[in-house]
């Protein structure tokens, strides 16, 4: 593995308080005397609350921070509980995910996605867009034509491939401890960029230092998009280090 650039980025999903960023200088401190530290490049993404003061812990540090989703409008207006791009891009954030599976599951359409990475794009920031099968998909063998519709869709009239990061997270393998075989991703990665250009092609779904081996082999994949195992900084930590070994 080890392409030009690695991506290791985390979602803390709805977990963290103001006490949890304090493990993060293990992170920081790691990421500025690693010897691979060119190379890699570091994305947090807590909850909308966490943004402002994370961007704070890490203003001198290589780490970067995102948001985990937005609205579709990047102006103002009349909707509650909504945050749009332009203000997690006030608040010092960089990258924001879209498309997660989990907002895919309470009714998020890809007419609507990609609405979203375009006021993302609008406002400057970098998007990580989610895309991924179900199980029930997998074993009807749809996934590569369930990938294509979400990227046909979300990608809709967007030319900007030096800002979006594609994040393949099949739905079954999130949280479950389930992994694609490497051949089976290193596939599926090769269909995405022969069809769709020179985006960097991130993996999703249950990474963690004890699998991170499994995917040494797949020399087309740019980095991870990583949930649980990204919420404890010496686990992180452990995944960065073992991608490089
Ligand atoms: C995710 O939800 O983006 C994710 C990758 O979760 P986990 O690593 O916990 O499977």
């Amino acid at each position: 593995m080890t392409n030009k650039y690695m991506y290791f980025i985390a979602n803390w999903k709805m977990f963290g308080g103001l006490n949890t960023l304090n493990s993060l200088h293990k992170v920081d401190k790691f990421i500025k005397i690693f010897k691979k530290k060119k190379l890699t490049k570091i994305i947090y993404c807590p909850p909308s609350t966490l943004i402002r003061p994370m961007c704070k812990k890490l203003k001198n540090s290589l780490i970067k921070v995102g948001a985990q989703n937005c609205h579709e409008k990047d102006d103002y207006g009349a909707f509650t509980g909504s945050i749009n791009s332009r203000m997690l891009k006030n608040v010092g954030a960089e990258f924001v995910i879209i498309g997660h599976s989990e907002n895919r599951l309470t009714g998020e359409t890809n007419k609507l996605i990609n609405l979203k990475i375009k006021s993302a794009l609008k406002s400057g920031l970098k998007v990580i867009f989610c895309i991924g099968e179900s199980l029930k998909e997998k074993r009807k063998k749809m996934t590569k034509k369930v990938l294509d519709n979400q990227l046909k869709l979300g990608l809709y009239k967007i030319k900007d491939k030096k800002n979006i990061l594609i994040a393949y997270e099949p739905v079954w393998s999130i949280g479950s401890g389930l992994v694609p075989k490497s051949t089976e991703l290193l596939t599926i990665i090769d269909f995405i960029k022969k069809k769709y250009g020179n985006y960097k092609v991130l993996y999703g779904g249950s990474v963690n230092s004890k699998n991170i081996n499994q995917f040494k082999s797949i020399d087309n994949l740019n980095g991870f998009l990583i949930g649980g195992a990204s919420r404890d900084s010496n686990k992180f930590i452990d995944i960065i280090k073992k991608t490089y070994n």
